[in-house]
């Protein structure tokens, strides 16, 4: 069209095109479930505009927030509808082409290093996808604040926007038109579709459609003179016999029709009892776009009742996604999605959870919250508090019960088969979870004082005595000496390079259990972890290490005092507070020992690398 402006795509963008093009990735059928996935968040939008203004839902159809997908078999034309917010012009040039997402090169890097293509929703860039079936690509959209525009790909490096002056108006939304490739036909029976349908979007929240042909029996009243001279003698026959009937005969004729091909239901509505694990399992998969073949680790179905009524439904994810910690300074955005009284409002909700429990996705239905209200209006509601205060400790909740069905050493013995293959199940999960989120629960015992000690509860480490697994501080307490009044630990780099410390020389001697922590984060989670059911945190790199009463030591710092003090002078001026005569080492002459208020060898360390 001599009309159309043309566009280059983003460098990044333009990379991502070309993977999918040219990908041999044999799940094709997944771009359906993506523009089945932007129709409905584009519904959703133009649902919450129309909490405070009912006029931006326009009138007749158009006000329908419905999904609707369509065939033209002979063009080789696949279309989905809806009538959600639609795009401006400007929208279109951003959304489809000019603005490369954060997850669009790290959906790039995957993919180079043989990443799997069903999770590009993740990445925020399912729009391409279309690319793996159609090899020409329409976007018709109407923005309420703009006129209707084209917006069209082939895929080779550019897109061009025209104004649309030939098309049927929309009213308002967008219709992608998929120009189908010939190995991607199997997109134009319905059947496929129905069943994808089926299959990918079965939580969607509004009504799907598909334009469906049916060949149905008619009864039409007969034509005299259309009847054969057979049927005409057998009709006089039945005629003497019976009453009198009026004329017709059954003729086949295809029919079209909108089917409706799912029930809108909200799985977080129905009573838990009555949800299978599997359907848990496959709302987490639509509801977090992770489409991998792993199970949610766990998820936590309930209702607050009280002053303040929600449902929720939370799940801890398989893995980690890619950038949890990257963003985790500046993001205060939990994974939550916020309904109110069944109606989506945002899934960017400032700290409906704190930030440490943002690998968690879920959502939350509220009753109590209004729904006339602006979303900064809302966010300053006072129920949230009380939310949060909920979400906090059910999300714990649900991570203590991985820790504690997890059957780490069990015996077989007395169990049935089922209960065998449940516990297989299980085992090691809470170290998988350790794994991918550990780091998170050190972040909160950080960040969370109120919460300090739950959180504490869910720590895990490695230690003189754990023989390669992980051990909780109840593990370590249960193992405490007797007499043993501290929980003893030693910070470091890593395992391999503690276990030579001279620190521990004395303290393995005696059949102490000494702590090791070797993530940069631990240095500072020690600072806010001072005590645990009692029991106070000792470094044993610092000052104030006390292993019992030595009746020796006494008499020994008396007769080695003029040694210390000559030590003392002769290191005056290299930082020495203090030379101590101690019963910390074994082999080991002398070590050097932080004060109790000091930053530890390895705080040094740390700080040194982050000024670098
Ligand atoms: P994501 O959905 O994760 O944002 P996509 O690549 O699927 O990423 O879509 C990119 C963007 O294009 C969306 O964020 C949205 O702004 C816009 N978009 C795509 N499809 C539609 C649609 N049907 N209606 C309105 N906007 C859409
Ligand atoms: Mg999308």
């Amino acid at each position: 069209r001599s009309s159309a402006e043309k566009f280059e795509f983003q460098a990044e963008v333009s990379r991502l095109m070309d993977i999918i093009i040219n990908s041999l990735y044999s799940n094709k059928d997944i771009f359906l479930r993506e523009l089945i996935s932007n129709a409905s968040d584009a519904l959703d939008k133009i649902r919450f505009l129309s909490l405070t203004d009912k006029e931006v839902l326009g009138e007749g159809d158009t006000a329908k927030l419905e999904i609707q997908i369509k065939l033209d078999k002979e063009k080789k034309i696949l279309s989905i509808r809806d009538r959600g917010i639609g795009m401006t012009k400007e929208d279109l040039i951003k959304n489809l082409g000019t603005i490369a997402k954060s997850g669009t090169s790290a959906f790039v890097e995957k993919m180079q290093s043989g990443g799997d293509l069903n999770l590009i929703g993740q990445f925020g860039v399912g729009f391409y996808s279309v690319y793996l079936v159609a090899d020409y690509v329409e976007v018709v959209s109407k923005h309420n604040d703009d006129k209707q525009y084209v917006w069209e790909s082939k895929a080779d490096g550019a897109f061009a926007i025209s104004e649309d002056t030939w098309n049927e108006p929309l009213g308002r939304g967008t219709e992608i038109r998929l120009h189908l490739r010939d190995e991607a036909k199997e997109y134009l029976e319905e059947d496929k579709l129905k069943d994808l349908v089926k299959r990918y979007s079965e939580f969607i929240n509004f009504p799907i459609y598909l334009w469906s042909t049916k060949e149905v029996d008619v009864e039409v009243p007969a034509d005299e003179e259309e009847t054969s001279d057979e049927e005409e003698s057998k009709e006089e026959e039945t005629e003497e016999s019976e009453e009198k009937k009026p004329k017709t005969k059954t003729i086949k004729e295809t029919t079209s029709e909108w089917e409706l091909l799912n029930d809108v239901k909200a799985v977080w509505l129905r009573s838990p009892k009555e949800v299978t694990d599997e359907e848990y399992s496959k709302f987490y998969h639509s509801l977090a776009k992770d489409f991998g073949d792993d199970k949610p680790m766990a998820w936590s179905h309930f209702t607050a009742e009280g002053d303040v009524e929600f449902k929720a439904l939370l799940f801890v994810p398989p893995k980690a996604p890619h950038d949890l910690y990257e963003s985790y300074y500046n993001n205060n955005k939990s994974n939550l999605k916020l309904y109110v009284r069944r109606v989506f409002i945002s899934d960017e909700f400032d700290d409906l959870l704190p930030k440490y429990l943002n690998f968690l996705k879920g959502i939350v239905d509220s009753d109590t919250l209004p729904l006339n209200v602006s979303r900064e209006m809302l966010q300053q509601h006072s129920s949230l508090k009380t939310i949060k205060k909920k979400l906090i400790r059910k999300a714990l909740d649900m991570i203590r019960k991985i820790a504690e069905e997890d059957p780490d050493e069990y015996s077989n013995k007395d169990k049935t088969d089922e209960e065998k293959s449940e516990m297989e199940e299980k085992k090691g999960q809470y170290a998988k979870f350790w794994n991918e989120f550990g780091k998170s629960i050190k972040l909160g015992i950080i960040e969370d004082a109120t919460n300090r000690n739950r959180l504490a509860k869910l720590l895990r480490f490695e230690s003189t005595k754990s023989d390669g697994k992980l051990a909780s501080l109840d593990e370590y307490i249960s193992r405490m000496k007797s007499g043993q009044k501290d929980i003893f630990y030693i910070t470091g780099s890593s395992k391999e390079q503690l276990e030579k410390s001279p620190f521990l020389e004395r303290l393995t001697k005696k059949n102490y259990e000494v702590i090791y922590f070797t993530d940069p984060v631990d240095e500072y989670l020690m600072q806010y972890l001072m005590d645990y059911e009692d029991k106070k945190f000792q470094n044993v790199s610092k000052e104030g290490l006390k292993l019992g009463k030595d009746s020796k030591l006494k008499e020994l710092k008396e007769s080695f005092k003029e040694l210390s003090d000559w030590w003392k002078k002769a290191l005056e001026n290299e930082n020495v507070d203090s030379v101590k005569i101690s019963n910390r080492l074994h082999n080991t002459p002398c070590v050097v020992v932080t004060s109790k208020y000091g930053w530890s060898a390895n705080m040094e360390k740390i700080m040194q690398a982050q000024t670098l």
